[in-house]
């Protein structure tokens, strides 16, 4: 199996695992009892946090420990609303957000929240001046994703935020795809972060919190993580990350040159008749997200199976619903069939890319010819 899918979980790291082991095993203590036990727990999930916020690298506020960055953003979009000032009722997104953003703020608007979904270019990128003509003193919220998890496009988070705050509002960044790969852009109040596409294990995640924009609990119960987050922790899961964010940040610029020179390997194996799907410029190059005229994308799977690629984000591969993301950037339906992302990065061995990419050009090939 090769696999090519890093966007949609990646390989847990080998020193993570061993980080963990421990923990799942013999040190089974709750880390909140104060007991000998619970206090060393306590103690590694105190160095985990510290691991994890060095690697964040933003200045002025702390993280708060979640089961996933699906739960950050539901807290992040959901406290926010619930402490909002009188007047403010306005949240402003982007159609090619995560479904994390987009169905939690559509629940939001339900409820009575007035959404504002702005639109991207053919590029996948956002235009400012249409940001800045929505800003007003109703908008609670801007909240935009720094790299984009089907196509790989970032968008300026520092200006996006530097214009909300201007505007009074608060700014939230999913920086799931950003965070361990590349800078994290400052200026947000708000960062929703996971483990486990960073080498670190599932089921972990966090939230990083401007001190003063702390939204108001969304979890109630024991008080952990000073009140805004109750549930026991896992220091098992907690360690694990904290061992994943401290690898991804002492590699950070090895990593950064290997998934360059993948990219151009795999551009190169494709050979011709493919066309990149975004910006080229403005991206992680880690996600490769392509198509090609008359392709079946779900043939080349079925076709491939023994290469793990997607057609987008893990919930549109499944659904078989065209990409929302795709759709966004005005692919027609026909061209979004045709679209296949590649996603690879620390563990990716570059022969074993070139290999899938001829196998993936030479199937897409041959379909052309049997459709003609
Ligand atoms: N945001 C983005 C951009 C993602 O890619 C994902 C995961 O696919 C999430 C949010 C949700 O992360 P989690 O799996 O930790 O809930």
């Amino acid at each position: 199996m090769i696999y090519l899918d890093y966007q949609a979980t990646t390989p847990v790291a080998p020193e993570v695992a061993k980080a963990m082991q421990p923990w799942i095993e013999d040190r089974f203590a709750n880390p909140h009892s104060p007991s000998r036990w619970g206090r060393e727990a306590e103690a590694a999930i105190e160095v985990a946090r510290k691991h994890v916020e060095s690697a964040i690298g933003l200045k002025g506020g702390d993280i708060a420990f979640t089961g996933s960055a699906t739960e950050a953003i539901n807290w992040a979009l959901k406290g926010t609303v619930e402490k909002a000032a009188e007047g403010r009722n306005r949240i402003i997104t982007v159609a090619t957000e995560h479904a994390a953003v987009l169905d939690t703020c559509e629940w939001l608007a339900e409820q009575g929240v007035d959404l504002t979904l702005l639109p991207v270019g053919v590029d996948g990128r956002l235009d400012l001046t249409l940001l800045e003509r929505e800003l007003d003193n109703r908008v609670l919220l801007v909240a935009v994703m720094q790299v984009n998890n089907e196509i790989g496009v970032t968008q300026p988070i520092s200006e996006i935020a530097a214009m909300a705050h201007a505007a009074g509002a608060l700014m939230l960044c999913d920086a799931v795809q950003a965070f361990g790969r590349v800078d994290l852009c400052r200026g947000p109040d708000l960062v929703a972060l996971s483990a486990h596409k960073i080498h670190g294990p599932k089921g972990v995640g966090a939230l990083w919190m401007r001190k003063g924009a702390e939204p108001a609990p969304f979890i109630h119960g024991g008080g952990q993580e000073r009140g805004l987050r109750s549930g026991t922790l896992s220091p098992a899961l907690c360690v694990g990350f904290g061992a994943a964010a401290k690898l991804a940040h002492e590699r950070a610029n090895r990593d950064y040159d290997h998934v360059e020179k993948l990219w151009d390997a795999a551009l190169k194996a494709l050979g011709p008749g493919w066309i990149v799907n975004g910006d080229t410029k403005h991206r992680y190059k880690g996600n490769l997200n392509i198509r090609r005229e008359g392709v079946d994308a779900a043939r080349l799977l079925a076709d491939l199976r023994d290469i793990a690629f997607s057609l987008g984000s893990a919930c549109a591969s499944g659904s078989g619903r065209p990409s929302h993301v795709l759709r966004a950037l005005g692919l027609n339906y026909r061209q979004s069939r045709s679209s296949i992302r590649l996603g690879f990065g620390r563990y990716t061995k570059q022969h074993d890319l070139v290999d899938a990419c001829k196998r993936i050009a030479a199937v897409a090939h041959a379909q052309e010819k049997l459709d003609a």
